[in-house]
């Protein structure tokens, strides 16, 4: 059930305060009203996500030989939440990240060389991530996307869902079915990954439609007609694409954890900052311990969490087990979120509601960190199954 004893050490307070510093710097210049106009227009974070590139931050977990600046997950986890502590959402570029990961542990090098340091100077946008379909859910391994290999390339039919900024990006990361289920030997086995260059695909195979969502995602519906990939975009080998995807996913965990230990903290500045401000029958709010108690919780939750997602990334960076670090990590740090968003609603009052107070919005953001990119039962499940040994529940 507990990891042997690993040697691993864990920062406490600001660690990366440079890294801090710039982030803070940069989300200045994109306040609140620009995320409520963009909301407004349903227009993707463009000019926040240039400005991310150009700095450099996006490429934080590149490889310095290929442009990048080879940093340490809990870098890269440092600067999403900084853009989350700061009212801005990471949702617009978070992807790259992790995506990047599964080309750079499992392409051959000609795919690194070819992807990577396009990647990383901004010139080539990985931002697609085509796993979800509409019919399977979170049973990800009984996915029915095919992928049928005819000479020199693969011929892809079938249909993904909730795949965001396909519309916005270059290329997307596609795990599809390579052998039918029925000849599959284990759950993980016949699916493969492909890297679609969206550029050549759109028109040609690959049509998209984008989805009305209630936070504004920017993200899809797509559908594959006959669309040719060519072998060479095969990443790994055929029919291990799960592992490779599995591979990837405490990293995933670890960094979108970060976004929500940010959005809890903006929620709590931002509840703290008005309590003492609101005066109500002669003193402020924060005076009713009504009003103080569910603000001082979250707070303790925020900090419980905090310590759970740098453990996570301490052993990961250690290349120690963490996958039940990194998925309590993700539950902690996504339910701390939540209960500072609905601590800080209630400390508005009235206002909440108001947009120009921006806590909506971060409340409407932040909830889908219950939902996406995994489920809060599912990662129960995974500790129930993988850390406690209960029975198999699917
Ligand atoms: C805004 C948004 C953006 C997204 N972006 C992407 C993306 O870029 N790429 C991508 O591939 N996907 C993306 N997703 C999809 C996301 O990963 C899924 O929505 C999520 O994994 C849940 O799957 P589902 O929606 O099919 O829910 P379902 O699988 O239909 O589940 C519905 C509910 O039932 C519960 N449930 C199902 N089975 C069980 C069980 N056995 N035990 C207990 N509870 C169970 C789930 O926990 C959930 O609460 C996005 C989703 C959203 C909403």
């Amino acid at each position: 059930m507990a990891n042997d004893a690993a040697m691993i050490s864990i920062p406490f307070g600001n660690d990366h305060p440079e890294i801090r510093d710039a982030i803070r710097a940069i989300c200045k210049n994109f306040p609140a009203a620009y995320w409520r106009k963009l909301e407004d227009a349903d227009e993707y974070a463009e000019e926040f996500v240039q400005a991310l590139t150009e700095s450099g931050y996006l490429a934080a977990l590149i490889p310095e030989e290929y442009g990048g600046s080879g940093l340490p997950v809990r870098a890269a986890g440092v600067i999403l939440e900084e853009i989350h502590v700061s009212g801005c959402n990471a949702a617009a570029c978070h992807a790259q990240m992790y995506i990047m990961g599964t080309v750079l542990r499992h392409g051959n090098a000609d795919q690194k060389r070819r992807y990577l340091p396009g990647i990383a100077n901004g010139k080539l946008r990985l931002q697609a991530f085509g796993v979800s379909e509409p019919t399977t859910g979170s049973d990800t391994t009984r996915l029915k996307t095919r992928a049928v290999r005819d000479g020199s390339h693969y011929i892809v039919n079938g249909q993904k869902i909730w795949t965001s900024r396909a519309h916005k990006s270059d290329l997307m990361l596609l795990l599809a079915r390579t052998k039918a289920l029925e000849e599959c030997t284990s759950r993980s086995d016949g699916l493969s990954v492909f890297l679609v260059d969206m550029r050549e695909a759109v028109g040609k195979g690959l049509t998209l439609r984008r989805i009305d969502t209630m936070v504004n995602h920017q993200t899809n519906e797509v559908f594959f007609d006959n669309l040719r990939v060519p072998v060479e975009n095969l990443i790994g080998e055929e029919n291990r694409g799960f592992r490779y995807i599995l591979d990837g996913m405490n990293a995933e965990r670890i960094l979108v954890a970060h976004e929500s230990l940010g959005d809890a903290r903006f929620f709590i500045n931002k509840s703290v900052e008005y309590s003492k401000q609101r005066v109500v029958f002669n003193r402020p709010i924060g005076q009713n311990q009504g009003v103080q108690f569910p603000i001082a919780r979250s707070y303790a939750e925020w900090k419980a969490a905090d310590l759970m997602v740098r453990t996570g990334a301490a052993l990961f960076e250690a290349g120690q087990p963490c996958g039940e670090e990194a998925n309590i990590g993700k539950l902690l740090a996504a339910d701390a979120a939540w209960n500072a968003a609905e601590a800080c609603m209630q400390t508005h009052g009235g206002f909440a509601v108001a947009r120009e107070f921006d806590v909506e919005r971060k409340w409407r953001e932040c909830r889908l960190m219950q939902i996406a990119p995994i489920s809060t039962n599912l990662i129960l499940s995974y500790i129930g199954e993988h850390v406690l040994g209960m029975p198999r529940s699917y």
